[in-house]
């Protein structure tokens, strides 16, 4: 693999003596898409939250580039930067105009002049048919549109990588799709993303490579076509089964 994006190494989160990550080694290629799969309760979000140092980890070592981002004395500010995040409740700040929710972190975070960095929000808000909405208030937005603008928010300061926390869990289904055609198009433009989905359709089709969690471990991964078509283990296969 040519240098990683990002590079998990013996990973080990523990909550209240509670193992909930356990040995995960993992390593992302520039571009690379991956699907985290697994039932609820698996261990996905807590794996985001480590790589975005929400949460530490009790064991291993994370690297961002080259940058060892497990050792304690990083900030978890200086690594967010690099990082842009979504979760699965819209977690737009409801006082501020859409505008202003989009510019927060280039402005206060990598001090972007303001007007550069509404310029930048304009143009991507646009590419993804909002522009109109630059102005509103998310209340005014529906949740796909809302969903949009908060991964516009994630990709405005040029992170080095997206995570995606099954960002289309809390969307009417008739909004699900404006939503992943949206991740879609990342990908297209060479986005490295890691994202936690129950949307198998759209991880077979969209993930480079899929990576199948239970009980905190990886029990599986492998390009997305063999995982689904011919998953190796008993227990992926089980996982699967439901979603047929
Ligand atoms: P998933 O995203 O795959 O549904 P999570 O990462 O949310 O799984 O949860 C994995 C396990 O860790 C679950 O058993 C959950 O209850 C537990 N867990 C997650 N966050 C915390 C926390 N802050 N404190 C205690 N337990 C937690
Ligand atoms: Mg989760």
């Amino acid at each position: 693999m040519t240098d990683p994006v990002l590079r998990l190494e013996g990973v080990r989160k523990t909550f209240d003596e509670r193992v909930v990550l356990d040995g995960v080694d993992l390593a992302v290629a520039p571009h690379e898409v991956i699907a985290l799969i697994g039932a609820s309760g698996s261990g996905k979000s807590t794996l985001l939250r480590c790589i975005n140092l929400i949460e530490r980890i009790d064991d291993g070592r994370i690297w961002l580039g080259d940058r060892d981002i497990s050792d304690p004395r990083v900030t978890a500010d200086a690594v967010r930067a690099r990082i842009g995040v979504v979760f699965q409740q819209f977690n737009l700040f409801p006082h501020l105009r859409v505008i202003d929710n989009v510019t927060l972190a280039s402005r206060a975070v990598l001090k972007v002049p303001r007007a550069q960095a509404e310029a930048t929000a304009l143009a991507l808000l646009d590419r993804v048919g909002l522009a109109d909405h630059a102005r509103s208030y998310p209340d005014r937005l529906s949740g796909g549109q809302q969903q949009r603008v908060a991964i516009v928010r994630a990709i405005a300061t040029n992170p080095e990588l997206l995570l995606l926390d099954e960002i289309t869990s809390a969307l009417d289904p008739q909004l699900v799709a404006e939503v992943l055609d949206l991740v879609r198009e990342l990908k297209g433009d060479g986005t490295t993303i890691v994202m936690a989905t129950h949307e198998m359709a759209f991880a077979r089709d969209v993930a480079d490579r899929v990576v199948f969690l239970d009980g905190g471990v990886i029990v599986e991964q492998g390009p997305a076509a063999e995982v689904f078509s011919r998953p190796r283990e008993e227990r992926t296969r089980a996982f699967l089964h439901r979603f047929l």
